[in-house]
């Protein structure tokens, strides 16, 4: 009997014979493009710039605009490519008009060679050559991840539409094999889930198969009632599970339960992927009708795996390509061996593959006209042409739609084409050489292992195309992974988590002072915005005389705690850590009730607490240690640090776990003894914390926690001649009191008193005339009304270019008339109740006055009756000068600034006493540099949301109004809670001097620590 493997060798001999017949390059279409993809494949940053300059052209309307890009992409590059383009410039500037449009319809074609038409009746006419050439289709409508529920409709309308139009086509076609049609409808169309609903949450797979079923269920009756197939086709790993419920839940319903023509995609490069596939059988054997399965590899690895790096977490997909090649050829086997149940289908067009599965069916006893071969449209034609030679069922994936929305599908198709891995560009640019293709991946990947060390730090072709991450030194720091609620297991922990802090609502917190707990007459209650009737806990009131007790102990402990190793500090951070993480649904929990966070902005708020406390204890270890200054003989000189004494640190409610946190835990681990007050609105997560820092060891006195109103304690403290250092968070108002305050020496005053003052922006985005829209419009959404517009980093004015404001403007309206409004105790509610009652009507008044300056362009009409629920608001027609364009609102309104160019962009952007947070959504170098160079903001975010800082990696804070210029999760923050020091010895007796001296030494503490 053969071997698998020589059946499979064989097969694939048999199909490279036949591809050869008919040679055939990488890209069917010869000239401009082939020489770019053959450019490509040899020059990654050409690569870079090429895909960039593809996905921004069709967006560019005049011919100046494309040869501005053209240059400022390619020109100073030294890729061989450049001299044509300094020529084509010139030739371009000289005679515009013929230039720019041959360069968009060289794009335009380079991308139709992925399409199959512009619209339904382009689409038909390709169908009909196919169908001569015996292949079959399933087409896609193009375009995905929608912004709003108007561009959602028009797409459902879409496939409706397109469903007709081809029934009504192939009304009288054939199946080509005549053999089991009826498992194989003529009509088949795929669709994907993200254009059908825009407001898709991972956390809330229920709403979005509620929306979803609503929009499918006429979609699949009238399939039915046509005998066409629906594929559901597989996007982000964010969305698979989402789309595998969806998929069950709806073909469950009793109307569809008895319909076999339903089909949905399993990526088989997902680690979770032979599972979701066993669930699915399971499911299938269940509903008692067939379905079918496309079994692909996927086609966001790049995107994927760049997602979890960004993240920190653990990619979902194989790292080793042949990991992924030897698991589609294990889920090949257990689809065939499922056949009574699930029809399967092959989308590659990789040989080895389809080899494989052929290979496999035969050993099986599965005849080949039970499952069929998809490949795309524009790719592999030759292998198409085989498969149909050698009999088997052939089906084409056809996009139809324009080249924009198309843009995100034709740079996956590039990046398939020219990588590294890939089979295509193997076979047909490189010529390795059959015996090599139809290698058995599984023997590949222990080579690939043992690959991955040698290609580490050397750019090997395994680090190249990602193959191999980087892992971290063990000494350096990572941002703790945010949880994620793709999850069941997450979301199911976040429920529980809820009805815990439920059962726990009204209980009291006591104050911490000294290591005791002490309660005194006065309890504050601290309610839930979205339910104000709900009390979320008590917090006890300090008055003066707490406030009095706590700086007595805080300064005793300190003369103990500062000469306490650093080494001691930075564990004690690190366990606070570590409780944070067990404690993390249970935390995310309180902040929903107690601030009115939705889901993943609580568990980010843990998540940057976890990290303050991480990135601080490595910082400290870096600080901590005397540094010598100089080397010279016979003298040492250390510098070094040494903690300023008390601090106290007053915190905001609006992340009121992380930056109370982020704040005591850098005052803690340099060694002083610090006096934490949390907001009055968030008294139960500030007592909280304290809790988890007593749980940490922290000795008696370096932490207490005060909770009491600002104006009574906060006001004592900030003027107390024992307190040191003040570190603040919060309004501009009471900052700029507190700094005025500090200035202040008071009688017996050691120290002259550090302030870290961390005000209020005006945060302005900028969109160029090239801006991506679809990224623009998500992303201004998210930053302007993500909790609510709370975050001092909120977006709140969007500077439009006249370019390009209607384009904007009406997709930002339907976007914002989209969102989830509701109890955030809800999963994926986006914009929950804004904090208090006071907030509520200043916030409301600011409407009022926006009303009368501007125009108001859109307004939410609901929001929940009960709660502080303000309903997202956009004003346009605002001038710089308007009070809703200068002050700070903090709530979910956005102010619409239109402009004629970026010079007065950058004018509006920077006319405003802050400097906190900017944005710039642009697709032109030149002016990403600019806006880099000039916008005055502490963090400049190009091309996406403007909050959402990660400690460590984007450093926040900002200048002129916002801040004093210090970066909370920087390197150089925990340098503001210390003073420095340097000592200096004599090291030479009489002219002899010893050696060299060490460049760190231990620290200088006394009476040394006992080992
Ligand atoms: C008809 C059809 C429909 C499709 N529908 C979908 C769909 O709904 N959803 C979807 O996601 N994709 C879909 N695809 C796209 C498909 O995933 C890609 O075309 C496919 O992955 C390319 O695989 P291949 O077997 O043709 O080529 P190969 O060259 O053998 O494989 C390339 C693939 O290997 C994987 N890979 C690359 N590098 C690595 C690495 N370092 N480690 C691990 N794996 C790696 C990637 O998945 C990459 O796409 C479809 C494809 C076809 C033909």
């Amino acid at each position: 009997m053969r071997s698998l493997q020589s059946d499979v060798e064989q097969r694939g001999t048999r199909i490279f014979e036949l591809v050869d017949k008919h040679p055939e390059r990488l890209f069917s279409k010869a000239g401009f493009y082939q020489r770019l993809m053959a450019l490509s494949m040899h020059d990654e940053r050409f690569k870079t710039q090429l895909f960039r300059f593809v996905a921004v052209l069709p967006s560019l309307r005049r011919s100046s605009e494309i040869i501005q890009h053209l240059e400022e992409y390619f020109s100073g590059s030294n890729d061989g490519f450049s001299p044509l383009v300094g020529v084509g410039v010139r030739v371009a500037r000289l005679v515009p008009w013929i230039s720019a449009p041959v360069l968009r319809w060289n794009v335009s074609e380079m991308a139709r060679q992925f399409i199959a038409g512009r619209n339904p009746h382009e689409v038909i006419a390709t169908l009909r050559k196919r169908r001569a050439q015996k292949i079959g289709f399933t087409v896609d409508v193009l375009g995905e991840a929608v912004v709003s529920e108007a561009e959602a409709d028009e797409y459902a309308a879409l496939y409706g539409d397109l469903l007709e139009k081809l029934a009504q086509e192939t009304k009288d076609w054939t199946d080509p094999l005549g053999k089991n049609a009826e498992l194989f409808p003529v009509v088949n169309l795929s669709v994907k889930i993200s254009a059908l609903y825009s407001q898709m949450s991972p956390a809330a797979p229920a709403d979005a198969i509620a929306h979803l079923s609503t929009k499918l269920r006429p979609l699949l009756r009238r399939a039915r009632e046509l005998g066409a197939f629906i594929n559901f086709d597989m996007e982000s790993y964010a969305l698979k599970n989402t789309t595998l419920e969806l998929f069950k839940t709806i073909l469950t319903e009793a109307e569809f339960k008895a319909w076999p023509h339903a089909g949905i995609v399993i990526q088989a490069y997902l680690r979770d992927s032979e599972g979701d596939l066993c669930d699915l059988i399971e499911w299938g054997r269940g509903r008692g009708t067939p379905f079918a399965v496309r079994l692909v590899k996927g086609a966001y690895w790049d995107y994927e795996t760049t997602k979890s790096g960004q993240n920190g977490s653990n990619p979902p997909v194989f790292l080793q390509k042949p990991e992924s090649d030897a698991n589609f050829e294990k889920l090949t086997r257990m689809l065939f061996e499922n056949n009574s149940v699930v029809t399967p289908a092959f989308g590659s067009h990789n040989v080895r593959s389809i080899a494989h599965a052929q290979a496999v069916a035969d050993e099986l006893g599965i005849d080949r006209s039970r499952f069929e071969f998809q490949l795309l449209y524009g790719m592999a034609g030759a292998i198409k042409r085989a498969l149909v030679e050698m009999g088997y069922r052939v089906r084409e994936y056809c996009p139809i739609g324009e080249l924009l929305p198309g843009m995100a599908y034709l740079v996956r198709r590039l990046l398939e084409n020219t990588s590294n891995e890939g089979f295509l560009r193997a076979k047909f640019a490189e010529n390795v050489p059959a015996r090599e293709l139809l290698r058995d991946p599984k023997e590949l990947i222990k080579s690939a292992v043992a690959g991955i060390g040698d290609s580490r730090g050397h750019g090997g072709s395994n680090q190249r195309n990602g193959a191999s991450l980087h892992a971290t030194d063990s000494d350096s720091f990572r941002n703790a992974p945010l949880v994620s609620f793709i999850y069941k297991d997450s979301q199911d922990k976040m429920q529980s988590a809820l009805r815990e802090a439920r059962k726990r609502f009204g209980e009291k917190h006591p104050l911490y002072i000294g290591g005791e707990k002490i309660w005194t007459d006065n309890l504050t209650p601290s309610v839930n915005p979205a339910e104000p009737t709900e009390i979320v806990g008590y917090g006890t009131e300090a008055g003066v005389d707490e406030a009095e007790r706590a700086v007595k102990a805080a300064r005793a402990a300190f003369e103990k705690w500062r000469w306490t190793p650093f080494e001691e500090r930075a564990q004690l951070l690190e366990r606070v850590a570590d409780i944070l993480e067990r404690r993390r649904y249970e935390l995310s929990a309180v902040e929903v009730f107690e601030v009115g966070k939705a889901w993943s902005e609580a568990d980010g708020d843990i998540r940057e607490a976890i990290d303050f406390c991480t990135f601080y204890a490595q910082q400290m270890r870096r600080l901590g240690r005397p540094k010598l200054t100089q080397q010279v003989p016979g003298e040492e000189s250390y510098h070094h640090y040494w903690p300023r004494g008390v601090a106290f640190v007053i915190a905001p409610w609006n992340f009121p776990i992380a930056i109370l946190c982020g704040m005591a835990a850098a005052g803690v681990v340099t060694g002083n003894a610090v006096i934490m007050k949390p907001s009055e609105q968030s008294i139960v997560c500030g007592a909280i914390l304290m809790q988890v820092f007593e749980e940490a060891g922290i000795p008696p006195g370096v932490l207490n926690f005060l909770s009491g109103h600002g104006s009574v304690i906060g006001a004592h403290l900030v003027d107390h001649k024992d307190v040191d250092l003040i570190a603040f968070t919060g309004s501009r108002e009471v900052g700029l009191k507190i700094w005025e305050s500090a200035g202040i020496t008071r009688l017996g005053q050691r120290e002259l008193k550090r302030v870290i003052c961390e005000m209020g922006g005006k945060n302005a985005m900028i969109v160029d005339a090239d801006a991506d829209l679809d990224e623009t419009i998500m992303y201004s959404i998210y930053s302007a009304f993500g909790f609510q517009g709370q975050k001092c980093s909120a977006l709140s004015r969007l500077i439009l270019l006249e370019e390009n404001y209607d384009r904007v403007m009406e997709r930002l309206i339907s976007a914002a008339a989209s969102l989830r409004i509701g109890n955030p105790e809800q999963p994926g509610i986006m914009v929950g109740p804004v904090i208090d009652e006071p907030a509520y009507r200043r916030i409301l008044e600011y409407i009022e006055i926006g009303k009368k300056e501007a125009t108001l362009a859109y307004q939410a009409k609901e929001v929940p009756p009960h709660g502080y629920f303000i309903p997202p608001t956009i004003f346009t027609d605002v001038k710089p000068n308007m009070r809703i364009a200068r002050e700070e609102i903090f709530g979910p309104v956005l102010s619409v600034l239109k402009v004629r160019d970026l010079d007065e962009a950058l004018e509006v952007a920077n006319g405003t006493d802050y400097a906190l947070t900017g944005g710039f959504f642009s697709r032109s170098p030149d002016n990403i540099e600019r806006i880099k160079a000039r916008l005055e903001a502490g963090n400049v975010y190009i091309n996406r949301s403007c909050t959402g800082a990660i400690v460590g990696r984007h450093p926040f804070g900002g200048f002129k109004m916002s801040g004093s210029g210090t970066k909370a999760g920087g390197e150089d923050y925990l340098l503001n809670f210390l003073v420095p020091r340097v000592v200096i010895e004599n090291t030479s007796r009489h002219g002899f001097a010893p050696g060299q001296s060490l460049e760190y030494r231990d620290e200088f503490l006394w009476p040394k620590p006992r080992q």
